[in-house]
């Protein structure tokens, strides 16, 4: 079997003497939808901020096409094409939605084609063209969490951490952001891994599951073959 895109090696992540993540392990190979699934405070967020280089792994290694990236700063792993929609889908309220998405081609690859990522994601979410001289503090929760997958793409990136995108979210506009992630993923190949609370949607969605609970990786494997008992069991810990 080829090398995967990301690897994650018994990486720990604290916040001062508390351990959040204690030793997590978990593979996601390129091409590939995969689910982090896990209840309130499993340590998702942490280990998707501690992958992107937003928090410091405390022990453990994350490995990123054979590299090690291990807490490089975070900008230096958006450049090498991993990029993380945060939980709560900050945007620059005071500014544009085009400037916003704008803001995401930074990395030096990405800048040279930034016209066509724009009207690639204008494609996927209309709404954010007729909006685009729109300030972003005026937009829906919704049309919010576009900008910021908008402005993941934006980076030109080979892998993208989805941390809960359906947080707070209606159902229809779950469902229509959930699609969008599909098409990508079978349009252009990028690697996602979509953080969820809600088993069914991931197991959906994600052709490889991961299952968090207290701060480890308790079960991992092609989410059909699991079955939605044996990874709801290992989601509570029964
Ligand atoms: P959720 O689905 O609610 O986002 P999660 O699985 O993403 O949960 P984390 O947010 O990573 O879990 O939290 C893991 C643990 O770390 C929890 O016990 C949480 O209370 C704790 N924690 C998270 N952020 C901080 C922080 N800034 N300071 C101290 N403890 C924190």
């Amino acid at each position: 079997m080829s090398e995967p895109m990301l690897k994650v090696e018994g990486v720990q992540a604290k916040y001062g003497d508390f351990i959040a993540v204690h030793s997590a392990s978990l593979d996601v190979p390129q091409g590939k939808i995969v689910s982090v699934i896990g209840a309130n405070g499993a340590g998702k967020s942490t280990l998707m901020d501690t992958i992107a280089g937003i928090h410091k792994a405390s022990a453990g290694k994350v490995y990123f096409k054979g590299e090690d990236i291990t807490n490089l700063p975070a900008e230096k792993i958006v450049t090498r094409g991993l990029s993380l929609v945060p939980q709560g889908s900050r945007c620059f309220i005071r500014m544009t939605v085009e400037d916003n998405l704008i803001m995401g081609s930074f990395p030096k690859n990405a800048r040279a084609g930034v016209k066509d990522t724009l009207d690639m994601v204008y494609t996927l979410f209309p709404v954010l063209k007729e909006k685009r001289n729109d300030l972003s503090g005026s937009l829906s929760g919704g049309q919010r969490q576009m900008v910021a997958v908008g402005r993941a793409l934006m980076t030109k990136p080979e892998l993208i951490l989805f941390d809960e995108i359906s947080l707070g979210l209606a159902p229809t506009i779950i469902k229509d952001i959930y699609a969008t992630i599909k098409k990508i993923n079978k349009d252009t190949g990028l690697t996602i891994v979509l953080v969820e609370q809600d088993t069914k949607r991931a197991i959906k969605t994600g052709e490889i599951s991961h299952v968090m609970l207290k701060g480890n990786v308790v079960l991992s494997g092609n989410s059909a073959e699991l079955g939605e008992e044996e990874i709801k069991k290992a989601y509570f810990g029964i």
